[in-house]
């Protein structure tokens, strides 16, 4: 009788270690940096926000605000595991703004973006389902799904420069065919990685289309926001959640927001899930599940973080928008400079609107590979993402964005 040991921790689980490409290149780019200077170098790996001296943008209309809070108010539990009630509140209407929904909604505060996606995979999905996520996509999806002991199953993201409707009808069809429910993230506006920003055309057809999914089973999706806050028209950013009306009393969509980006306050860990569903009873079902886990996981997210939001986001708003409008024009420059450049050099790169960065489009693996390490033996580092080179360009100056199309461009030929 063969007698199998047990493990010290749990058995049915990937116990695979995290893969973080992005860090070991950042510490590649930051020895370089140490031993050739940093004008010596082009680091495009770093995914926050910062300013053209090279230093991360900790916004003071946000932090002006936070230090002024009293000791006490940062020392404080959350009054409430799904969050402050007037934090609550003011994550909805920053997120819809001026979209009137005729949905019935909940918002639970979550610690940032992640927490509201990891929780919606956790409380939608059983395990051994499937979560449906863009092929270019943000890493971390499948690792939640994998913690969750769920796969992903992906939709290819573009045909030609628009959102694949197409495939993202198939993958979700064949989900359904499986599992009699689709849980699907879109990654809008401002993709990460691409920057893509959907029409609101392309909303209306994805909402049709789960209108009509929805006869043989629940169809949620999962709009992660996180980097909405810097679409380049602010005013327009949310026209496309008026397609959310169409929806129908068997589809739900839950909006990850993130105060991360918003507030350039990454490491203050605040977010929510905004839950909209046709009826309260759906709501409510989800809502007492995220509760449930919030309580039995990180319990309650900062009460000052979330006094800070509401702060900033209310009574120094105008400020607020202000500071924030000129990164958001500074960004609009850099990809401005790299994509003219790559334009005239037929740099290819996957369609640009919006966003933290840009991709390039490198379909064939093997030369992937190839480019990206020849990109780093000339001392311009980026992060290698499925059929693509990311180029963070909210963290490297005008200056480094100008010639660096032309550079890319030149490796990729000596290559081929
Ligand atoms: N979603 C995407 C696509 C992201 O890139 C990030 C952060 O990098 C997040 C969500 C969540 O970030 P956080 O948990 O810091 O709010």
């Amino acid at each position: 009788e063969v007698c199998v040991m047990k493990k010290f921790i749990r058995e049915n689980i990937d116990h695979q270690p995290i893969v973080d490409n992005v860090f070991k290149i950042v510490n590649l780019a930051n020895d370089a940096i140490a031993k050739k200077g940093k004008e010596n170098i082009v680091n495009a790996t770093i995914g926050s926000l910062y300013d053209e001296d090279g230093n991360l943008v900790a916004l003071d209309t946000v932090f002006n605000t936070y230090n002024s809070l009293d000791n006490r108010t940062k020392a404080k539990y959350a009054s409430s595991f799904s969050g402050n009630p007037n934090f609550r509140k003011q994550v909805y209407n920053w997120v819809v703004q001026d979209t009137k929904l005729d949905l019935c909604h909940s918002v639970i505060g979550t610690p940032g973006g992640s927490g509201a996606v990891s929780s919606t995979i956790l409380n939608v999905l059983d395990e051994g389902q499937t979560l449906s996520i863009p092929h270019i996509a943000w890493g971390n999806y499948k690792s939640m799904a994998t913690i969750a002991n769920c796969k992903v199953q992906a939709y290819q993201m573009f045909d030609g420069d628009a959102f694949n409707i197409t495939s993202f009808k198939e993958t979700c069809r064949e989900v359904m065919a499986r599992q009699g429910k689709v849980l699907a993230i879109i990654n809008d506006p401002c993709h990460n990685p691409t920057g893509y920003s959907m029409t609101v055309e392309e909303w209306n057809q994805v909402i049709d289309f789960c209108n009509e999914l929805s006869n043989e089973g629940p169809v949620i999706i999962l709009d992660d926001i996180a980097y909405i806050d810097y679409s380049y028209n602010l005013e327009r950013s949310r026209d496309y959640m008026n397609a959310f009306n169409r929806m129908n009393d068997q589809v739900m969509i839950v909006v990850a927001f993130s105060c991360s980006k918003t507030l350039t306050s990454y490491g203050l860990r605040c977010g929510g899930a905004v839950i909209l569903a046709r009826n309260q009873e759906d709501v409510r079902a989800l809502e007492i599940l995220m509760e449930k886990h919030a309580r039995a996981s990180w319990s309650n997210i900062p009460n000052a973080a979330m006094e800070n939001f509401v702060k900033v986001t209310t009574e120094h708003k105008d400020e607020f928008n202000e500071e924030k409008g000129k990164y958001v024009d500074l960004l609009r420059q850099r990809c401005e400079v790299f994509k003219k450049e790559a334009d005239e050099c037929g740099l290819a790169y996957y369609p640009y609107k919006e966003g933290f960065f840009v991709t390039l489009k490198v379909e064939d693996d093997d030369l992937l590979t190839r480019f990206h390490e020849a990109m780093l033996a000339q001392d311009i580092y980026t992060i290698k993402v499925n059929k693509g080179i990311r180029v963070a360009l909210c963290s490297l100056s005008v200056e480094k964005c100008q010639g660096l199309a032309f550079k890319m461009k030149e490796i990729l030929d000596s290559l081929k």
